[in-house]
């Protein structure tokens, strides 16, 4: 397993290496403010207590609390770690939101828990974080294989433990407790507003673009269903286990309803390469595909929206789609990233592209400490605006330094970071 926080020092590095940062900020972004690791003990349904591994890294606290999500996935590390809290911090730099960065994560296949014992484990891991967490210390949210019901077990137990209503200690929670309109769809919502103005700015039309998106949880899902609404035609969808093809969709027809997969899904339990309406089957449409496949597809546009290192040295050479937008955070490794670069492919970076769930969650925090709510009209507008401010500022820091869109959007956090840095006078 590549140690993926060097990796993003590698990216963070080279927006430095054209001199316009202070070294001495870049030395501050290096090193987490803190990492921390638990054992959590859980109570299983047999009886038996297992053991289970937990971090939160909380890289930086210069420009607010420190913020970003929790994930349950077998491969949590500590190195995936500190690198996913980097990014939160130059995420919420970028977005100009007054948050830091951290993440955290629990060691476990989530799949494999009851839901009471993944309620145990939520509480259990709320317990061992508690002190270090609050509305205006460490903000959580969801990630990988986590949700608004999980954040909610979180809520009630750091509810329960210090004594107080403290629904800002959270966000992405379910809207009876304090929750976001808009939160879930946000960060899909969010690459949508990014990409479409990308294309639309090159002056390509969107109803003839095809995309493959890769990953079909709350991002992947979200983000397919905002890009077919805009016209996008969606010819490709995979999760973990399988995918499908719409090969008629690069003709005339529009390409997959994602909102049609999903349903089938939910029946199925897995995305396949048949779909079943009463007695009629389809499979004539709809092929199977690898989520390796995927990515290499004959199209336009592909959407890596699932987990890190996905478009590597192997298959950057192959990458058939003229724009990859990073939905997932560092799905492509810099040695990709060089290739895709060299090769004339755009890619509109994870730090810029996902970063509507961050600023929705923002939104979350900020309803809850004025005790306000927000109408999903005023959540989409907000967002909107916040996605096109931070997406012009970076297309125009790559225009003026033909650099690329990952470059310039380092280059803009880095900028936003220094100053901070500068006025608490962490640097001189
Ligand atoms: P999720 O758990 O809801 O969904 C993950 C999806 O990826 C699932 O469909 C899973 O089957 C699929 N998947 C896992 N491994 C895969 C593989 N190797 N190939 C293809 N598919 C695979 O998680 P999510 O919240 O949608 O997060 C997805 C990515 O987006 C992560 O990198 C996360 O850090 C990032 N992200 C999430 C948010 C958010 O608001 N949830 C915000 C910003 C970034």
């Amino acid at each position: 397993m590549p140690n993926l926080f060097n990796q993003a020092l590698t990216q963070l590095k080279k927006a430095a290496s054209l001199g316009v940062v202070d070294p001495k900020a870049l030395e501050a972004l290096e090193f987490p403010d803190r990492t921390l690791n638990f054992t959590i003990p859980v109570r299983m349904d047999d009886g038996a207590t297992r053991f289970f591994e937990g971090y939160r890294v909380q890289h930086s606290s210069l420009r607010g609390p420190y913020k970003g999500g929790i994930r349950y996935a077998p491969v949590v590390s500590e190195s995936e770690m500190k690198a996913l809290a980097f990014w939160m911090t130059v995420k919420c730099a970028i977005a100009d939101i007054p948050y830091g960065g951290a993440k955290g994560g629990v060691k476990v296949d989530p799949k494999k828990l009851s839901e009471g014992e993944l309620e145990r484990l939520t509480r259990g891991f709320t317990r061992a974080l508690c002190r270090f967490i609050g509305p205006w210390q460490d903000v959580p949210a969801p990630d990988v294989n986590t949700n608004a019901k999980i954040m909610a077990w979180l809520l009630d137990e750091y509810e329960i433990l210090t004594g107080e209503h403290a629904p800002a200690v959270v966000t992405g929670k379910p809207i009876p407790l304090g929750g976001s309109q808009g939160r879930e769809a946000a960060t899909g919502e969010g690459g949508a507003i990014v990409l479409d103005q990308y294309v639309k700015d090159h002056g390509m039309d969107p109803k003839k673009m095809t995309v493959a998106v890769q990953g079909f949880g709350n991002v992947g899902y979200a983000m397919a269903k905002a890009l077919h609404a805009r016209g996008y035609k969606i010819v490709g969808l995979a999760d973990s286990r399988n995918g499908v093809r719409d090969d008629n969709g690069r003709g005339k027809e529009p390409g997959m309803d994602p909102f049609h997969i999903l349903q089938e899904k939910q029946e199925k339990g897995m995305i396949s390469g048949c779909y079943c309406k009463g007695s009629v089957c389809d499979c004539e449409h709809y092929k199977k595909i690898s989520p390796e496949q995927l990515l290499v597809m004959d199209v336009d546009i592909i959407v890596p929206a699932a987990v890190e290192n996905v478009i590597t040295e192997k298959n950057a050479k192959k990458i058939k789609a003229k724009i990859v937008c990073e939905m997932a955070n560092g799905p492509t490794t810099p040695e990709a990233d060089t290739i895709l670069e060299r090769r004339g492919i755009t890619v509109l970076p994870d730090v810029l592209a996902n970063m509507g769930g961050v600023t929705v969650s923002y939104f979350e925090w900020a309803q809850n400490i004025q005790g306000v709510s927000w109408s999903a009209a005023e959540v989409e507008t907000r967002l909107k605006e916040k996605m096109l401010a931070s997406y012009r500022v970076v297309r125009d820091i790559a225009r003026e330094r033909k650099v690329s869109f990952r470059t310039a959007a380092y280059l803009l956090a880095l900028a936003r970071l220094e100053a901070a840095m500068r006025a608490k006078g962490v640097i001189k």
